[in-house]
């Protein structure tokens, strides 16, 4: 058994954090949660202590970060020296895109996931499409991307949803892949499915998924067949929807109807889907999202960056859609700065301030994410749990003073001090335990991007 006390810890159905919580776990799950102090005496001796580790500032059940493409994160800084827009940035992501393989992936998503675990994130979903070799040629191993992304998952130290992406067609008109695209295809849903079939990954610290890219990448006639795949698995199912009123556009011209009333015509929607992003929906598509309990994930760093807009966020938890959160595209891997952001672009948007509580992001940030990526046992500080536990500071220069509930208005990833996955210590004192993350990145992204700079 291992046993920490958290100088504060936030526990489910709580408005604010805990003071003096001793928290215990045994192969990995947690076994006791429980408030020393509170309103009466200790209930425990200090004696009983001295084996607990100390966790100093606020502790929060892991971060899970719903939507990842791992080498986007090559693009960083890469993408600011002109105009532009989504669909400009794209033709600099495929660049990278065609340079990777096997290895230099392993290599650059090691260094992600391990940046992700310094910042807090216990799990991520990585929305994974970059299956073939050059021209869209299997590699022997038609699974051997794939492979990669799990074992960088498990050098890391945090769990992983593959969320295997059916990307099949160039536009809404079922357009054949082309040029870099021709990677992420697998010819047609069927073929698809065979190859994820195929992967059968046995570790602990990995579960699949399943997703289709778009409407624009998977031909209407076709999505059941994925959405079908994923019911039948019981595994969770994502879709990228309405990012750019491009798409809705395009949908309508060809389908006559918006993505979401596409995907819901098709059987896509329902409480194991996921939509990421919902940037454009119309009040109709609010309302199918809501109504048949489709989760949304929002990726707000992202969706600034490549300026597509705000979506109605509040609107749609209303309806009844639960919220996760991704870093999408890595320009920025902090789950605190997606998560006030939530309420900072309501406030931009209606001008008024207090649209989220500080629980509900929590929640998107951690239960939420989970749920979504089909870990329905973590993201909550409780018994039976997983033992996930991430340590923010609250002695930095940007949380000193700051009261512990108001630590997702003040922290960053980089005050997160420790870092605690099923159990195991993957990041203390604020470095990772085993991957040296600057210099891995320095040199992953490097390899992948030596001719683009030159
Ligand atoms: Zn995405």
């Amino acid at each position: 058994m291992t046993r920490w006390l958290a100088e504060y810890a936030w526990l489910p159905d709580r408005a604010e954090p805990t003071r003096d919580v001793l928290i215990e776990a045994t192969d990995g799950r947690l076994t006791a949660v429980t408030p020393l102090t509170g309103d009466g005496p200790p209930t425990a001796g200090v004696e009983v202590l001295d084996d607990a580790v100390r966790l100093p500032g606020l502790t929060v059940p892991g971060l899970a970060n719903a939507h990842s493409h791992a080498f986007h994160r090559a693009l960083r800084g890469r993408t600011h020296d002109g105009r532009g827009d989504f669909w400009s940035w794209r033709s600099l992501m495929y660049a990278i895109a065609t340079r990777l393989d096997p290895d230099t992936y392993l290599a650059l998503a090691r260094a992600v996931y391990a940046e992700m675990a310094l910042a807090g994130i216990t799990c991520v979903g990585e929305f994974h499409y970059l299956h073939h070799g050059p021209g869209g040629t299997p590699y022997d191993d038609p699974n051997a991307m794939s492979a990669a992304l799990v074992e960088a998952a498990a050098h890391a130290g945090i769990r992983l949803t593959l969320l295997d992406t059916a990307y099949l067609a160039g536009g809404v008109d079922g357009a054949p892949l082309t040029g870099p695209q021709r990677r992420f295809g697998d010819g047609d849903a069927l073929r698809w499915a065979a190859r994820v079939d195929a992967f059968g990954p046995a570790d602990d610290h990995v579960r699949l998924g399943a997703a289709i890219h778009s409407v624009r990448a998977v031909p209407a006639e076709q999505l059941a067949t994925v959405a079908g795949w994923a019911d039948r698995n019981g595994l969770p199912l994502h879709v990228h929807l309405s990012e750019q009123p491009a798409e809705n556009d395009a949908c309508r011209a060809v389908h006559g109807c918006t993505p979401t009333r596409l995907l819901a015509d098709h059987g896509v929607l329902g409480p194991h889907t996921t939509a990421v992003h919902a940037t454009h929906p119309t009040a109709a598509d609010v309302a199918l999202l809501g109504d048949s309990r489709t989760r949304v994930c929002v990726c707000p760093t992202t969706e600034r960056d490549l300026a597509d807009g705000v979506g109605p966020v509040r609107r749609m938890a209303d309806a009844g859609s639960p919220l996760s959160l991704g870093s999408d595209s890595n320009a920025v891997v902090d789950l605190f700065e997606e998560a006030r952001a939530l309420e900072m672009d309501e406030r931009l948007r209606t001008r008024r301030r207090g649209h989220f509580t500080p629980v509900e992001l929590l929640g998107a940030a951690t239960v939420g994410g989970h749920a979504a990526l089909g870990w329905g046992d973590a993201g909550r500080l409780a018994v039976g749990q997983r033992a996930d536990l991430v340590t923010v500071r609250l002695d930095s220069a940007r949380t000193a003073g700051v009261p512990p509930a108001g630590a997702f208005f003040a922290a960053t990833a980089a005050d997160v001090t420790s870092v605690i996955v099923d159990g195991r210590p993957v990041v203390d004192g604020g470095r990772h335990l085993t991957v040296d993350v600057p210099t891995e990145l320095r040199d992953a992204i490097a390899a992948v991007t030596a001719k683009e700079d030159s």
